[in-house]
């Protein structure tokens, strides 16, 4: 891949992240104070302050990475950011790309039917609208 392809794909990136989110990542200053605030980091692989990197750096492992579908949309972050970025706003812009391309995470047929007997139907429920295309 040359390097102006590279480029045209991250921007373009950027730009749909932009465009869904409404966020500008580019106030981040990286202080990493949403990493220190985050409530699912123990179980992420990139901190939110390295997946705001990659997204300034309209880098498509920001999409690949299994902390977007960890976060939880506590909004911690998205309040102590002392730039107002909303980063829950952010991270739910990379999952809604994975889903329009068909990247579920929680496919309804792929859950086994003795599951579906015991877990309560509003987690199910809130499962399939963040997981689910
Ligand atoms: S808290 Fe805000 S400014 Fe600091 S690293 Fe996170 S997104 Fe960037
Ligand atoms: S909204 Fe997501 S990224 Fe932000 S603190 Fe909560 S779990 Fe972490």
């Amino acid at each position: 891949m040359t390097t102006d392809l590279a480029s045209k794909m991250g921007q373009e990136l950027s730009g749909k992240i932009l465009e869904i989110s409404g966020q500008n990542p580019h106030l981040c200053m990286q202080c990493g104070t949403c990493s220190a605030s985050c409530t699912g980091i123990d179980l992420m692989d990139l901190l939110p302050r390295q997946v705001m990197r990659l997204i300034q750096l309209g880098n498509a492992r920001a999409l690949a990475c299994r902390s977007i579908w960890i976060c939880s949309t506590c909004l911690l972050c998205t309040a102590r950011c002392p730039r107002g970025i909303d980063i829950a706003r952010l991270m739910e812009a990379l999952r809604v790309i994975n889903l329009r391309k068909g990247n579920e995470v929680l496919a309804p047929e792929k859950i086994p039917v003795d599951l579906i007997k015991e877990v309560p139907q509003m987690a199910l429920t809130s499962g399939f609208r963040k997981l689910s295309a």
